[in-house]
C-alpha cells in the first residue's frame, strides 16, 4: 500500500487538512499543526482533535499515513544557548500537539550551524535536542529529513543522518524523511534509474532502510549538486519522472507517507493521480 497525497493546508484548524487531502485524490497527506512562521500558537481544542480524528477514520486515512512538518524558526543545532532552549522548548509543543491528534510521525529538519559552531557540534546538538524532546514525549517518531545544504543547513549527506540517529538515545522513535528535490540538489544524481539505485543503496549502507520513515515527493528547479532548495512539479525540474516511476513501483516504499511539496497546489491531484495510476 503506498500512502500518496501533498502537505494540504489547516487553515480554519487542523481538521480541515483531511478534507483538503480527500479532495485532491490523496491516500495520505502532511500538514502543519500550527502557524509555522510563528513561535506562538493557540492550543489545540477539544473540537479540533475531536473532528479531526473523526475526519482521519471518516476519509480513511490511518496515522501511518500523516506525517506533520514542524515550524521553520525551529533550528535544533543552534549554536547559541538561549536561541537553541526556544527551538527546543517550541519542538517539543509540536511533537506534544502531535500526540494530542494521535499523530506518530513528526518531520523536521536537522538545524544549521551558522558557521558559530562545528558540523559535528551542530548534528550533536540536533541529536540531544531530539533526546529531550524523545524523553517528555510518548510515542511519536521524530523524521529528521535531509536537506539540500542550503546555507549552513546540516542533513544534506546521509552521514549526517547517520550521525545524528547514532547518537539518539530511543532508535525507535527516531528516523528519516528523504526529500527527493533535496537529495539530488544535495549531490545525489537520482535523475536516472542507475543513479536513483545507487543512491538508496548508500541510504541503506550509510544510514539503514529501517529507519525511512516518511519520503517527500519534488522534482528540483535546480540542477544535482547546487545545494539550493527549489521544489518544482514533478516532471517538470531537473530530476525527471524517473525516481518517482521506481519508487511507486518498490515495495521498500511501501507503507510509509510519499508527499508532494509541489510549488503549484492546482496540480496535485493530475500528479497523485499519475503516481497512483504508476504504483499499479
Ligand atoms: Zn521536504
Ligand atoms: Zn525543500
Amino acid at each position: 500500500m503506498k500512502y500518496i497525497g501533498a502537505h494540504v493546508s489547516a487553515a480554519g484548524g487542523v481538521e480541515n487538512a483531511p478534507v483538503r487531502a480527500h479532495e485532491i485524490g490523496a491516500t495520505g497527506f502532511a500538514l502543519f499543526t500550527k502557524n509555522q512562521r510563528q513561535w506562538k500558537s493557540k492550543p489545540l481544542t477539544e473540537e479540533n482533535i475531536t473532528l479531526f480524528k473523526e475526519r482521519c477514520s471518516e476519509y480513511g486515512y490511518t496515522m501511518d499515513a500523516i506525517i506533520p512538518h514542524d515550524s521553520y524558526l525551529i533550528n535544533l543545532g543552534h549554536p547559541e544557548k538561549p536561541k537553541l532552549q526556544k527551538s527546543r522548548d517550541a519542538f517539543l509543543v509540536e511533537m506534544q500537539r502531535c500526540e494530542e491528534l494521535g499523530i506518530k510521525l513528526l518531520n523536521f529538519h536537522p538545524g544549521s550551524h551558522l558557521n558559530k559552531i562545528t558540523e559535528k557540534d551542530c548534528l550533536a546538538r540536533n541529536a540531544e535536542s531530539i533526546n529531550i524532546a524523545l524523553d517528555q514525549t510518548e510515542y511519536v517518531k521524530a523524521a529528521i529529513e535531509n536537506t539540500a545544504g542550503q546555507g549552513t543547513n546540516m542533513g544534506f549527506r546521509f552521514e549526517h543522518l547517520a550521525e545524528m540517529i547514532e547518537q539518539v538515545d530511543q532508535k525507535d522513535r527516531v528516523g528519516v524523511c528523504i526529500d527527493t528535490a533535496h537529495a539530488f540538489a544535495g549531490g545525489y544524481d537520482i535523475s536516472t534509474a542507475e543513479g536513483f539505485e545507487d543512491t538508496i543503496q548508500q541510504f541503506s549502507d550509510i544510514v539503514g532502510l529501517k529507519y525511512l520513515l516518511a519520503m517527500h515527493l519534488n522534482d528540483s528547479k535546480k540542477a544535482c549538486g547546487t545545494q539550493v532548495d527549489r521544489h518544482d512539479s514533478l516532471g517538470d525540474g531537473h530530476i525527471g519522472w524517473t525516481p518517482f516511476e521506481l519508487i511507486m513501483k518498490d515495495e521498500r516504499f511501501d507503507g510509509i507517507p510519499l508527499i508532494l511539496e509541489t510549488p503549484n497546489p492546482d496540480r496535485w491531484p493530475e500528479e497523485i493521480a499519475k503516481l497512483k495510476e504508476l504504483a499499479v
